[in-house]
């Protein structure tokens, strides 16, 4: 019998009314392509890439424009063809600004890609990895986390199970789903590559039991190998959470401040690995992505735009806001951020806008904690947000600190269950945060 997820959430029935809601009909993904695009600098957790090209210069689709010799980093390409316009700082996800290159699109679509597939099964292990780390991929999950580095595996690691996570991050979002239905077989090679580069572990997919399309898709493509099995997980967030993740298939527990490849195991998102199959297959690096679109828009939809894409056009082109605009997230309601501007571009690592009308944005109004406890019920880390947020704010870091706040995986399940609406998820990602650098500072000065 399969273990539950320990906290987590199931949605409430008038949140069920919204998933409903702002269900995505549409099956089919469309592509967009901007005039401009606006492609940020800093799109992936380590060191932040370098511009390469200078303003006036012609690009290709594909070419790298920003890269650093940093180990810990991921190059960033042009995500279509055309003049670079400008190099200067753009509004982002997190309500400020980062360094963006921004290139008008000639629609000429000039690239360096393959024409036929590159023969991965008998190339040199190094090869492939230089490959994918030219290519610029970082989890597309959210994490951003440059993904040549999980094929970094230390001696004292074993790896016996290689999981892709198929789970949606976030409740509303269909990116993967999509993807998965339309692209199974592609996934899989990439998944293959994966494991050519991890010694041959078993291969692991898993996907929430609300996407029984994806599920068919994806056991139909793993069927002809035997060292791939599909596995349904229910749907309660968050379930795709790496830790939560290796618990429920494998049973393994990630002691905190461990990685889950110290318990033998390597995750990737779906989205991940496709990436990675058209990286090593035909040289294309990681340009563009499907993202949700929904919400309080005219027609939700996933679309596959070039990165650098900005969050209005996106809007406007899955039908333009419905009712008067009042708030929009970059991300899913769980981990997305709010933003202040529509001229925030999309990253690789955006999986979805959510658009909500004054009419429906009730869910985002803070109120007084009432002390209900049911952020600790939900927490899969078993924390205490209610705590960590009160001590936070009002500036007790060291009570932050003995209440574990480092060990949040900000997965946002406090803040969605809080009849108050706190913005639980985002003050204890600051408190975090502000916990690992007090930590640091002291471990500097010891
Ligand atoms: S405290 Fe962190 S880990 Fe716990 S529910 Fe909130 S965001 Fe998730
Ligand atoms: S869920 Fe919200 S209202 Fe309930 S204890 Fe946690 S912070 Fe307070």
């Amino acid at each position: 019998m399969k273990k539950k997820l320990i906290g987590g959430i199931s949605l409430s029935p008038p949140l069920k009314a919204l998933k409903e809601k702002l269900k995505i009909h549409q099956q089919e993904v469309h592509s967009f392509e901007p005039n401009m695009v606006f492609i940020p600098l800093v799109q992936h957790i380590g060191t932040p890439a370098e511009p390469i090209v200078a303003i006036g210069d012609q690009v290709k689709q594909g070419q790298v424009i920003a890269e650093t010799d940093a180990f810990v980093s991921a190059k960033i390409h042009a995500s279509v063809s055309g003049k670079v316009l400008d190099i200067t700082d753009w509004p982002d996800a997190g309500n400020q600004t980062t360094q963006a290159i921004i290139i008008e699109n000639d629609f000429n679509y000039a690239n360096d890609f393959r024409s036929t597939s590159f023969a991965w099964q008998q190339a040199d292990n190094s090869f492939i990895k230089q490959k994918i780390q030219q290519a610029g991929i970082a989890g597309k999950g959210g994490a951003t986390f440059p993904t040549h580095v999980k094929f970094a595996i230390k001696d004292s690691q074993s790896i016996d199970t290689l999981v892709l996570n198929g789970s949606e991050c976030e409740p509303f979002l269909r990116s993967d789903a999509l993807l998965m239905q339309n692209n199974a077989e592609k996934i899989i090679e990439g998944a293959r590559i994966a494991r050519k580069l991890l010694n041959d572990p078993a291969i692991v997919i898993s996907i929430e039991d609300d996407k029984p399309l994806s599920i068919a898709a994806m056991k139909e493509a793993a069927s002809p190998y035997s060292f791939i099995r599909v596995e349904e997980v229910p749907t309660v967030y968050p379930v795709g959470g790496e830790k939560q993740l290796v618990e429920l298939l494998l049973d393994r527990e990630v002691p905190i401040g461990k990685l889950t490849a110290d318990v033998g195991v390597v995750l990737m998102n779906v989205a991940t690995t496709f990436a990675l199959y058209e990286a090593v297959c035909w040289d294309k690096p990681l340009i563009d992505r499907y993202t949700t679109v929904t919400g309080d828009v005219g027609e939700p939809q996933v679309v596959r735009s070039p990165i650098g894409t900005l969050a209005g056009e996106l809007i406007d082109f899955a039908g333009r806001f419905q009712g008067a605009p009042s708030k929009v997230i970059m991300g899913g309601p769980m981990m997305g951020r709010t933003v202040n501007t529509l001229r925030v571009p999309t990253t690789k690592s955006t999986n979805g806008i959510l658009v909500f009308n004054e009419e429906n944005d009730w869910l985002f109004t803070e109120n007084p904690c009432i002390r209900c406890n049911k952020c600790v019920e939900a927490c899969p880390m078993r924390l205490m947000p209610m705590s960590i947020d009160q001590y936070f704010r009002a500036g007790d870091f060291d009570k932050c600190e003995e209440l574990l706040a480092d060990a949040c995986i900000n997965c946002g399940a406090c803040t969605f269950v809080c009849p108050a609406r706190r913005n639980l998820a985002a003050t204890i990602s600051d408190a975090k945060n502000k916990v690992i650098a007090l930590k640091k500072e002291a471990a500097q000065h010891a």
